[in-house]
């Protein structure tokens, strides 16, 4: 018999809930993944690049071209001035440049401290090397941080903070009270930060993403990780980044070679092409997905649904506790199998099951979907 090296991690909630969508019939609202193309001229540029040569071992770190791009994104999007052969890294996807950042600075017996509800990648990579992931749930409904709870769980032997914002599930946002928190927190203390900034792109009602690369003391000592696939709606890509100093993108490198090499050269030729011709997507991306919120919010408004306000990713959250008190996985389950419309239950993303009744709904459809779907939601 094997031992098992994740003890309580059965198979991820994404896969689960995909699964029961498919058997079901259900309208998939479950995993975050867009239901619609990224931009056309992206994905001819990416058959051009197939067809011209471009089939071979990208470099360790990922193009020339597109790491010179992504320079060029972050001092113009953050004011942050990065050397795009030392300070970034191309990834098969941000799940891998996170495990990557984990593994490179994570050593047995380290501490490492998470907001809960938690994204599933995080714990899993501190626990496969040897490391204690400190939960900290954050406050219901809105979603903040307790920053004297971080104080109290700050030991020496705490070695990094893992963050995100725009907050995937809840649709939070941090603000600058937080990133003021955060640099109080971590001063005159051997703490590094793994920043999960891949709804960067995603904010509403005016809101500005806090990317860690504007504070250049917190970029010091900060992995942040970017996502393509969620800004060009083409998840299945698999390619993200991260921007980390020479020092800490030198040991993300060291085993990143050893996990992946390199990432996927046709999409990385193509991502630079876009970027350069095409920043205007970016820019525009918010606006775009606010109108998915507030169509998908309008429409669930009849419904019994309680909805969290979200400022931020493509998620929206949902209290159901006016509709039924049972645990939001059986919840969850009933919905797709009975209403066909499937949601994650939010109380997986927690270390202590909470006691609110909440799923989460992806945004991320065409209009149709989001009107079929809601409707459906409307006759609980
Ligand atoms: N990030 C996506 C979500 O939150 C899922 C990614 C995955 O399926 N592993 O839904």
């Amino acid at each position: 018999m094997l031992e098992n090296k994740l003890p309580g991690k059965g198979t991820n909630i994404f896969t689960v809930m995909s699964k029961m969508s498919q058997d079901h019939g259900a309208i998939n609202l479950a995993q975050g993944f867009p239901d619609f193309d990224g931009p056309l001229a992206l994905r001819e540029r990416v058959t051009w690049h197939i067809a011209n040569g471009h089939n071979q071992y990208a470099p360790l770190a990922g193009v020339p071209e597109l790491r010179e791009q992504i320079a060029v994104k972050v001092l113009d999007l953050y004011g942050c001035k990065i050397d795009p052969d030392r300070e970034v890294a191309v990834t098969p996807g941000a799940t891998e440049a996170i495990f990557c950042a984990i593994t490179a600075v994570v050593h047995p017996g380290d501490e490492v401290i998470v907001f809960d509800p938690c994204y599933d990648t995080y714990e899993p990579g501190v626990t496969l090397n040897g490391g204690v992931t400190k939960h900290i749930a954050m406050q219901y409904p809105g979603f903040t941080i307790d920053w004297q709870r971080v104080r109290d769980t700050i030991t020496d032997r705490t070695r990094l903070i893992i963050l995100n914002t725009p907050h995937n599930p809840t649709g939070s946002l941090w603000g600058e009270e937080d990133i003021q928190q955060l640099r109080e927190v971590i001063a005159d203390r051997n703490i590094l930060i793994v920043s999960d900034e891949v709804y960067e792109h995603i904010t509403f009602d005016c809101r500005q993403h806090l990317s860690l690369l504007r504070y250049p003391d917190l970029a010091a000592r900060t992995f942040a990780i970017s996502s393509f696939g969620k800004t060009y709606h083409t998840t299945g890509w698999r390619v993200g980044y991260c921007i980390a100093p020479p020092a800490l993108m030198e040991a993300f490198l060291r085993i990143h070679q050893f996990i992946n090499f390199s990432t996927q050269a046709p999409m990385q030729y193509a991502l630079a092409d876009f970027l350069r011709d095409c920043p205007q997507h970016h820019h525009e991306l918010g606006g775009f997905y606010q109108q998915k919120r507030d169509l998908f919010c309008e429409l669930m408004a009849p419904s019994r649904f309680s909805l969290i306000p979200s400022i931020g990713t493509y998620f929206q959250l949902a209290d159901y506790s006016g509709i039924s008190d049972e645990a939001d996985t059986e919840f969850a389950a009933r919905l797709t199998r009975e209403y066909k419309v499937a949601a994650i239950p939010v109380s997986v993303f927690y270390d202590k099951e909470p006691k609110q009744h909440v799923v989460r709904f992806c945004f991320a459809k065409h209009d149709d979907t989001l009107r079929e779907a809601s409707a459906r939601l409307c006759k609980l």
